[in-house]
């Protein structure tokens, strides 16, 4: 994961980040905000994660991307929150 994935997607979670069911997440594009992908904890229907199992297929890899990386970023703040 790069720093600027991270960096992106800590922007995403502060204020990209709509919770739509308890693992379905609507996450906006940074590139263009008028955008927005169906995030869950392990899948997200971006052009970035798609390709990733397109390249890496059968690999075992698990792909990510920053929208999932908000998501998880999102989780973790609001955990800390209502503790
Ligand atoms: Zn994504």
């Amino acid at each position: 994961m790069s720093a600027g994935t991270i960096k992106k997607a800590k922007a995403l979670a502060k204020d990209g980040v709509v919770m739509i069911d308890d693992d379905l997440f609507q996450v906006k594009s940074s590139s263009d905000p008028s955008k927005s992908y169906m995030v869950t904890s392990d899948s997200c229907d971006c052009q970035g994660f798609k390709n990733f199992y397109k390249f890496h297929h059968g690999k075992g890899l698990k792909a990510n991307c920053s929208h999932i990386e908000a998501v998880k970023i999102f989780k973790s703040e609001s955990v800390k929150k209502t503790k």
